[in-house]
């Protein structure tokens, strides 16, 4: 049985991580630790093959969110060290323990439960005491630090192998926010050392590694940067890794006054070409982009008209650009000189790349050009991985 061929589908071009990769390692200070984040399934890109490529690139070590995605990484073999960075409930500390991942602690609780499930497994449990300097989420504040540090070193199991701290503005903040965070941690540092502790410090994410390099510490944790968007105006050029393309599924030509999808909410200003692509937001191609976004067909770049609808939207080709069914759309994505964004999405949804990419649905397929093909388009149809 041959499976269902799918018409929307995401490219991934794992030469654009490696090299994404490279760029953030010029960028830092050896010996400084790189870890690559590939949370929420690598921001979109699907965790696994990006975490083998990053770490084949050069990254150290790998974080993720959860730890149930720590164990999809070790289900695949990796080997590497794997950082959870959300907070984990006492209950999940047998689970963290088994998959051998890192974990943040900021509770007395967890610090236990990591402690007492370390010590039944008979292994070392490597944790890293988070500081809230300013981010208002988790970590401990800095005054319960010390107090924390004791629990940490009283307990044989764990190992103590990081101190960090998350940046709440690294790619807006005209530095004196994320300077004053930076401070406070180092104050925490001076505070633990005097006590003859040093574990190694990390505190930045892409825009504070790549901003601030002062603030690189012992490692930084980085994510936006490896799927190729610039964390800020000014960042190094990096290479968008994921393409979203679908197909053209009608074409009719239409005259002045003509409406279009539900609700009715774009009428034909003129004569118009429609085409009707098989991609919507259940696909992540999200409904805000209706009459805002655009997408590339036929060489133009083209407007979205009309409601983006769960499984389908239309365009607006003008009259004189070739259409056809079959025709290759993309999203998101290059060809040639036209580009399509995901801080273009993130502008025209009021949101940030960050949603974008890790909005693509599960439904649609992820497929790999491990060799990198610089429009990163494919003719044809894809076959899911299933
Ligand atoms: C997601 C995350 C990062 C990575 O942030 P980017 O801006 O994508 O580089 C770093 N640290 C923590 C704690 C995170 O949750």
């Amino acid at each position: 049985m041959t499976g269902p061929l799918r018409a929307t589908r995401a490219l991934v071009r794992l030469a654009a991580i490696r090299s994404n990769v490279q760029v953030v390692r010029r960028a830092l200070a050896p010996p400084t630790r790189l870890w690559a984040v590939v949370k929420a399934n690598a921001y979109g890109h699907g965790a696994v093959p990006v975490a083998m490529a990053a770490l084949e690139a050069g990254a150290d070590a790998l974080a993720v969110a959860l730890p149930e995605e720590g164990w999809e990484l070790r289900r695949a073999g990796v080997g590497s060290r794997i950082l959870v960075l959300g907070p984990i409930l006492p209950e999940q500390a047998v689970s963290v323990v088994s998959a051998d991942l890192d974990a943040i602690v900021f509770s007395p609780a967890v610090i236990a439960a990591l402690a007492r499930a370390g010590s039944n497994a008979g292994r070392p449990v490597r944790v890293h005491l988070k500081v809230d300097t300013g981010m208002g989420r988790v970590g401990a504040r800095p005054e319960d630090v010390a107090a924390l540090a004791e629990r940490i070193a009283a307990e044989p199991a764990l190992r103590w192998a990081g101190l960090m701290t998350h940046l709440a503005d690294a790619d807006h903040d005209e530095r004196e926010w994320t300077r004053g965070q930076y401070q406070q941690l180092l104050a925490v540092v001076e505070a633990l050392r005097r006590r003859g502790w040093s574990p190694p410090v990390h505190a930045a994410n892409s825009a504070g590694a790549l901003r601030f390099p002062g603030l690189q510490a012992d490692g930084v944790r980085v994510g936006l940067a490896l799927y190729g968007v610039a964390p800020w105006a000014g960042a190094p050029a990096l290479e968008p890794a994921l393409g979203l393309q679908s197909v053209v599924t009608m074409v009719k030509g239409v005259p002045a006054g003509f409406r279009v999808g539900y609700g009715h909410t774009y009428e034909t200003p003129g004569p118009l070409t429609i085409a009707t692509v098989a991609a919507g937001y259940a696909d992540g191609v999200r409904r805000g982009l209706s009459n805002r976004g655009a997408a590339i067909v036929g060489g133009r770049r083209v407007p979205i008209v009309g409601r983006v609808s769960m499984d389908q939207l239309t365009l607006g080709v003008p009259p004189d650009v070739p259409v056809h069914v079959g025709d290759p759309v993309v999203l998101l994505g290059r060809e040639g000189a036209l580009e399509v964004s995901a801080q273009d999405w993130a502008a025209w949804l009021d949101t940030v790349p960050y949603e974008v990419l890790c909005g693509i649905a599960a439904r649609v397929p992820r497929l790999y050009t491990p060799a990198g093909d610089a429009s990163g388009r494919t003719t044809g149809l894809a076959r899911p991985q299933m």
